[in-house]
């Protein structure tokens, strides 16, 4: 990933998280210079003077936080990644991504199985006669 980031891409990702300036000053104390400063100036660039806007941001540290959040897994706004582990996308209210991560889950749940209940509905069947 070789793409910069500048001031206005990450205060609008600070917007969508609701990161504020001293939240994220309290998180990258020490890491960085002044960050108070910093990141009041940065998150000023998203919000009308484009002057600052395509200004870069140069630390590092920063520039992880802002990949993780944007990067596969975290891809799109609100998106969460699958339960199985396969690292897509999901949306709104389901767990997994496709009905191969739903068939890997369920081989993964037998292999150690909760099978108590299910074990019982087949004593239950063996025991209907006539
Ligand atoms: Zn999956």
């Amino acid at each position: 990933m070789t793409r910069s980031v500048t001031y206005a891409d990450f205060a609008k990702l600070a917007r969508r998280r609701g990161w504020t300036a001293a939240w994220l000053a309290e998180h990258f104390k020490g890491r960085i210079e002044q960050p108070r400063e910093f990141f009041e100036r940065v998150l000023k660039a998203g919000s009308g003077s484009e002057d600052r806007g395509a200004t870069l941001i140069p630390y590092r540290s920063v520039l992880e936080l802002y990949r993780k959040e944007m990067g596969p897994g975290a891809a799109n706004s609100g998106a969460r990644s699958c339960d199985c582990g396969c690292g897509k996308p999901i949306y709104g209210r389901k767990r997994l991504a496709s009905g191969a991560c739903r068939k890997r889950m369920e081989r993964r749940r037998s292999r150690n199985p909760e099978s108590g209940s299910e074990k019982h509905k087949k004593d239950g069947a063996f025991s209907v006669t006539f």
